[in-house]
């Protein structure tokens, strides 16, 4: 792979990492208005130590361990959870959900409601064959007794979904809709870890940030318009006008606006995009997380300040090398040993 690309596929979590323990201080704090600048100075709902990044990157290196270690030959018969159908094997969607659960009771520092209900529910097929159907029926069952299942906590840790196909927009959806009903299972959840997987994945593969709004043509017909323009109003208005963000749409409005509201380019965006969506207030980590998934992944690990890289760290043991190397392993992975 081209090193432009293996820099910026680095730059996914690492990226994610840096918004989310950006973010971590001012969590559910007062808002930070436009001349006070954040620091990872700890704090937090954790709390967290100064660069420690919060659930939202946790889970994101969960996914992106199951995408990385997924065996090219697993040596015949399919194995794990037939929940995957095509998009992705069995056993890849198992250990994403196993992985989870592993997090949800030996590393979860926090933990938001939707995911700590469905997680509870999966816990008994932890360590089973076909632990990802039962994270995937509970998600839905609670969905369907009409508890509200359209919170940001699956658009947080979609980033590293976008690097398993890089060269192909349809499967990258399919892959993002699937892990986003793990544990969200309202469409709306799915709809934006489409938006901002192919908008991670252009990144990564072009160098643009063209995917998000590209992204809208791998959403149902009928939600085409609502989701264009949702895009349009967050260009148009600063992040903290799509607050509160615990909603998985104003979330990724918020960070939508951080980033194309933001000028500059290369480190001086990255940073300044970072500190805007912190702006946004009320759920800081996460919407910078979100953003600094897709910041990262255009302008890659590289763009990356050198005391954000030697202060980033959190479960299980990932420093910023640690980080860059996950995603460039999920990059390296061919897509036959992703599939199903
Ligand atoms: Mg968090």
């Amino acid at each position: 792979m081209e090193p432009q690309r293996l820099d910026r596929a680095a730059g996914v979590l690492l990226g994610a990492a840096c918004g989310d323990a950006l973010g971590v201080p001012y969590e559910f704090a007062p808002r930070l208005h436009g001349d006070q600048r954040p620091e990872m100075i700890g704090g937090g709902l954790g709390p967290y130590r100064p660069g420690e990044y919060s659930d939202d990157t946790q889970m994101a290196a969960c996914i992106a361990r199951a995408l990385a270690e997924a065996d090219a030959d697993p040596g015949g018969e399919a194995s794990g959870s037939e929940a995957g159908g095509a998009v992705l094997s069995g056993s890849v969607l198992d250990a994403a959900a196993e992985n989870f659960l592993t997090w949800r009771f030996e590393g979860a520092s926090d933990i938001g409601n939707q995911t700590r209900a469905v997680l509870g529910a999966a816990a008994p097929a932890r360590g089973a064959p076909g632990v990802a159907e039962a994270m995937l029926a509970a998600a839905h069952e609670r969905y369907d007794s009409g508890v509200p299942s359209a919170g940001n906590g699956s658009l947080m840790r979609t980033g590293p979904v976008g690097l398993c196909f890089l060269d192909d927009p349809q499967p990258t959806a399919d892959a993002a809709r699937l892990v986003s009903r793990l544990t969200h299972a309202d469409p709306l959840a799915e709809e934006a870890c489409v938006l901002w997987c192919e908008g991670v994945r252009h990144a990564v593969a072009e160098g643009g940030f063209e995917g998000v709004r590209a992204g809208v043509d791998l959403l149902p017909v009928n939600r085409r318009d609502h989701w264009a323009a949702r895009l349009a109003e967050a260009e148009e208005a600063p992040p903290q006008a799509f607050n509160p963000n615990g909603f998985v749409v104003t979330a990724l409005q918020a960070a939508w606006s951080a980033i194309t509201t933001t000028s500059g380019e290369g480190a001086e965006h990255f940073v300044a995009a970072l500190e805007n969506a912190v702006r946004a207030g009320d759920d800081t980590d996460t919407v910078a997380a979100i953003a600094g998934a897709l910041v990262g992944a255009r302008w890659g690990a590289s763009a990356v300040p050198a005391r954000w890289r030697s202060s980033v760290h959190g479960w299980p043991g990932l420093a910023a090398g640690d980080l860059e190397d996950l995603g460039r392993s999920v990059a390296r992975q061919p897509a036959s040993a992703l599939r199903g």
